[in-house]
């Protein structure tokens, strides 16, 4: 909580009890669900809230990076609480986005320059899969 408040407090923005829910819930899933999952994770405890608040809070988070947010395609916009750079796999089936942890590709950034003339800052990759309920699933 410590660092939203910090955050917050120093761009001068209002800590509403909306941006906090939508905060909190990020940092307590691995799920990377998208705005329509995480309003309907937390209206039940703020009825009055509605969608588009969620996505101005998700919005504001995203800006003073304290939320990530993914484009896995087709605009299909997903939210991680964790910031820091880290690969991700899609299952093409089901949707579900997963963290790939133990793996580092920032090296790749060193990489790529040598093909462009750009300082490279940053990269974001994306995987696409079957994840292995699917597979369960496909298998039976
Ligand atoms: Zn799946
Ligand atoms: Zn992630």
């Amino acid at each position: 909580m410590n660092t939203i408040s910090t955050i917050f407090r120093e761009k001068n923005l209002k800590l509403t009890p909306q941006r906090i829910a939508v905060y909190k819930y990020l940092q307590s899933t691995k799920e990377h669900p998208s705005a329509e999952t995480i309003y309907k994770a937390i209206q039940p405890n703020y009825p009055t809230m509605s969608l588009a608040t969620v996505y101005k809070a998700l919005k504001t988070l995203v800006e003073v990076n304290l939320v990530q947010e993914l484009n896995v395609g087709e605009g299909n916009f997903r939210y991680d609480g964790n910031v820091s750079c880290h690969p991700h796999i899609q299952c093409v089936s089901c949707g579900r986005v997963d963290d790939i942890n133990g793996i580092s590709f920032t090296n790749l950034n060193d990489k790529v320059k040598d093909y462009t003339d750009y300082d490279v800052l940053a990269n974001k990759l994306y995987f696409y899969g079957i994840c292995k309920d699917c597979k369960d699933k496909n298998d039976d």
